[in-house]
């Protein structure tokens, strides 16, 4: 089959390679369609330690498409079946699965390989985060299914509660999909973010006030004096992935407010916060990951109902051996969401 292969940071190659052989429990999955995912783009540009451990590796990993093939073991799914999977699956024997938490599993079942023909998929994955698909979704807006769930799990950590102001920070995917999502749970939503392109997206996903960042340090004052008494936000996500950003984001937030750090910044990199603040204001600093086998099923079902906007997302489809030039697009800002095609 023909697979885009990850060798090393800036270097990726569309290549023949093997088409793999789906073993006990495990599936074949021709793929209809795969999103580009800003974790893509900074496995891209540097590398990922927690998705690709080695390399050369195939990657990509928003995806639906057609079973093709089915192991001895696996009932419930069959050649033909429409389909879409989770890049992961929890465990539910280790400790953070244990108490609830089974986005942290310590022995988390990865998937990797969308940017291919075909798609290999773990047991796990089988068992626990395959969905089939609502017959009118195509494998584009059902492949948002990954990304959604993050959104839909961080948007519930937050706490945040209708006519509360929430201040996002990224008007990139996930910026965009929070602020749809807080938009049906009627927050009053102030977006900070980069890019006439995507400052726009935010317009029609419903930001209640868009601001530049590219203002620099006048964006925070900015922020503040859109709330209620100037207090600050009621709640701030920061989906951009910078520690400048984390900072800022806490800076905006009013007294005994919530930040949820949203976005993964580069390892080994720190951020700082004022004690002050955090004691005597009794700030909530909470750190989100990833998602859980429910938010993907609740996700799925909220695309299923028509309440995600996906054509606000998915704004560029381009063949399987163009994705390095879907990742200059998103560099610039100038995309939301590549739809690959193989
Ligand atoms: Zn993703
Ligand atoms: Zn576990």
């Amino acid at each position: 089959m023909k697979a885009v292969v990850f060798y090393r940071p800036g270097d990726i190659r569309f290549e023949e390679v093997a088409t793999p052989t789906p073993e006990s429990g495990e599936i074949l999955v021709r793929i209809g369609a795969a999103l580009t995912c800003g974790t893509d783009l900074k496995t891209f540009r540097r590398g990922h330690p927690v998705m690709i451990k080695k390399t050369p590796a195939l990657f990509g990993h928003e995806w639906a498409g057609t079973v093709a093939a089915v192991a001895e073991g696996v009932e419930h799914v069959h050649v033909g079946d429409r389909v879409v999977g989770a890049n992961s699956a929890p465990c539910h024997r280790c400790f953070p699965c244990q108490i609830g938490r089974v986005n942290l599993c310590e022995d988390l079942v990865l998937l990797n390989g969308a940017y291919a023909e075909y798609i290999q998929v773990p047991a796990r994955i089988v068992q626990e985060n395959l969905l089939a698909l609502p017959e009118h979704l195509s494998f584009a807006q059902a492949a948002l299914v990954e990304p959604l769930a993050c959104a839909h799990y961080g948007l519930e950590r937050s706490g945040v509660t209708p006519g509360q102001t929430l201040c996002i920070f990224g008007a990139g995917p996930m910026g965009l999909l929070l602020t749809q999502l807080a938009k049906r749970q009627e927050a009053r939503v102030i977006l900070v973010g980069k890019g006439k392109f995507r400052l726009n997206k935010a317009a029609d996903a419903g930001a209640d006030e868009i601001l530049d960042a590219a203002q620099g340090e006048k964006v925070l004052d900015e922020v503040r004096r859109l709330t209620p008494g100037g207090r600050g936000a009621d709640v701030t996500i920061e989906a951009t992935g910078r520690p400048e950003v984390w900072e800022q984001a806490v800076e905006v937030t009013r007294k005994a407010g919530t930040v949820v750090l949203f976005g993964g910044c580069e390892p080994g990199t720190t951020f700082r916060v004022d004690t002050r603040r955090m004691h005597y204001e009794e700030l909530t600093l909470l750190g989100v990951f990833h998602h859980t086998p429910r938010h993907i099923r609740e996700a799925l079902a909220r695309l299923d109902q028509g309440l995600v906007n996906d054509k606000l997302l998915l704004t560029h489809e381009m063949p399987l051996p163009a994705l390095p030039e879907a990742f200059h697009l998103l560099g610039r800002g100038e995309a939301v969401k590549v739809i690959l095609t193989p």
